[in-house]
């Protein structure tokens, strides 16, 4: 039997510009042969077992030649495996993707092409760059760079290209800049006439610099720029100040999300909306907890509860995920148990299991669950409380303090996931870290060493979610600069943006 072989672009880098099909085939793949560039952030969508294959150089080691990566595809094809060779971009814009296509071909394997949104668009559009634009530009031409524009005997004709009159795209081209915009100047592109450099394009480390055709490789050696990156020569490069989409309060500003990756999105919209780069440094992971008998027992009895709390999302799906392993759903839950939610978005995710919290507490921390309890007689009321191991005692205890007799049933726990290197780098230099709950300052701090530690006291500013994630950031030896006065993530976001503008 014979696998099959998807040619999958993964798009420039920011990890949402990954097509659908792209992302089934990396979800399915057994193995995945992957490039450095623009394609790490997407390896956490494989599959825990799948093999990945760096193709690209690692330390101590060679990058795999070209032939080397056909063989890998076709011996993997050829074993019956379904294998993605995840290229940056798109595979056929200067990927050699048809290269591997063909081999493919030639050795009877089957293959199909996911096609990817290329930096040669993308990265221009994420520094408010249109390639073709009404009254400015009708065409772009995309070409590398790579070659020498010094040596006549190269395929491209700089000259040629000067003088169409679009857009001009080229990739591959930092290394040799200066000479390109001299040979383009010789070719009678105009010197004055805009240019653009954009680095690390549609990422949290994209830089930009917009000058004319006769400054651009002053600028963009000023300015630090090197590869990869995208070089836009013609009228549209101009038009980005007008069209900075990616704009807003908190632009420039390096925002690190700890929460795990399942969760972070919601947090990391908020922040890329108003105008962050976001690094996402996933510090825990939500792990479900083999059930115990003792607590099947007591979830198969749930219509007994009258008072049920629920402390966080992750508590609400585990539950739910439990009572239908039991065979049952919303309806055991007693009509008259009263069902308290942390806060709004537990809240939310209960509604959407089909159960209306009767109470939210004033304060989202466990404390205001037992104050808004505060007028109710709980003597002999059975109680669930529902939540991640190691969660704090002061809720049970205070519970049965008050007379109720409590269930107490631990249905995850968080684990500390382990730092891809860019990330964790982009992370320690970073303008703010933002923290969501003890477990995530914990398991963020066991990722780094002592002296990594002692570098975050003048580095990165810290935002807590509310007094007890605070307090264990104070424990971990961390100063923190801003806590949310609403214990939630616009909250966060709110208190983020507070800091922000005062700085
Ligand atoms: N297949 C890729 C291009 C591979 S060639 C695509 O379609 O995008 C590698 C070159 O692509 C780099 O030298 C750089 O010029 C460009 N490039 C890739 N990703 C980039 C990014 N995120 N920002 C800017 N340039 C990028």
């Amino acid at each position: 039997m014979s696998g099959l072989v998807h040619l999958v672009g993964a798009g420039p880098g920011d990890p949402g510009l990954l097509t659908v099909a792209g992302r089934r085939a990396l979800e399915r793949a057994d193995v995945v042969v992957h490039d450095r560039l623009g394609t790490e952030e997407l390896l956490p969508l494989c599959r825990q077992d799948a093999e990945l294959i760096d193709a690209g150089k690692a330390p101590g080691r060679a990058a795999l030649n070209q032939d080397e990566i056909n063989a890998v595809l076709v011996q993997h094809g050829r074993a019956g495996r379904r294998v993605v060779r995840l290229k940056g971009g798109d595979p056929f814009v200067f990927g050699r993707g048809g290269e591997e296509a063909q081999a493919l071909a030639a050795a009877g394997v089957a293959y199909a092409v996911v096609p990817g949104i290329t930096s040669a668009i993308a990265a221009p559009a994420y520094a408010g760059i249109p390639v073709t634009h009404r009254g400015v530009a009708t065409s772009f031409t995309v070409v590398t760079g790579h070659e020498d524009p010094t040596k006549p005997s190269e395929q491209t004709d700089w000259a040629a290209l000067a003088r169409v009159p679009g857009t001009l795209v080229i990739l591959m081209g930092m290394g040799r800049l200066a000479q390109i915009c001299e040979a383009l100047v010789a070719g009678g592109r105009p010197p004055d006439g805009p240019a653009a450099a954009v680095q690390w394009g549609t990422t949290p480390r994209q830089r930009s610099v917009v000058a004319t055709l006769a400054t651009l490789a002053a600028r963009v050696g000023e300015a630090g720029l090197g590869s990869p990156a995208v070089v836009v020569v013609g009228p549209v490069a101009g038009l980005a100040p007008s069209i900075a989409w990616r704009d807003g309060p908190l632009l420039g500003r390096r925002v690190v999300v700890t929460r795990a990756r399942a969760q972070a999105s919601d947090l990391s919209e908020r922040l890329r909306a108003l105008g962050a780069a976001v690094v996402e440094l996933p510090a825990i992971r939500i792990a479900p907890l083999p059930p115990s008998p003792d607590d099947m027992a007591v979830l198969a009895g749930i219509g007994q509860h009258l008072l049920i709390v629920l402390t966080s999302v992750n508590g609400v799906d585990a539950l739910f995920a439990r009572l239908a392993e039991l065979g049952l759903d919303a309806r055991a839950i007693s009509g008259t148990a009263q069902v308290v939610a942390i806060g709004p978005a537990t809240a939310e995710r209960l509604a959407a299991h089909g159960i209306r919290a009767d109470l939210v507490p004033e304060q989202f921390v466990a404390e205001g669950i037992l104050e808004s309890l505060a007028g109710r007689p709980l003597e002999g009321v059975r109680t669930l409380v529902a939540r991640a191991r190691g969660a704090r005692p002061e809720l049970v205890d205070g519970l049965r303090a008050r007379g109720a007799l409590v269930d107490e049933v631990e249905l995850y726990e968080s684990v500390p996931e382990p730092a891809d290197p860019p990330a964790r780098e982009a992370a320690l230099g970073a303008d703010y870290l933002t923290f969501t709950a003890s477990s995530t300052v914990r398991a963020f701090m066991g990722l780094l060493g002592p002296e990594e530690r002692a570098g975050l006291r003048d580095g990165p500013r810290v935002v807590a979610i509310g007094p007890i994630t605070s307090a264990t950031a104070r424990e971990e030896g961390l100063e923190v600069h801003a806590e949310a006065a609403e214990h939630t993530i616009p909250g966060l976001v709110a208190a983020l943006l507070e800091d922000a503008a005062r700085r």
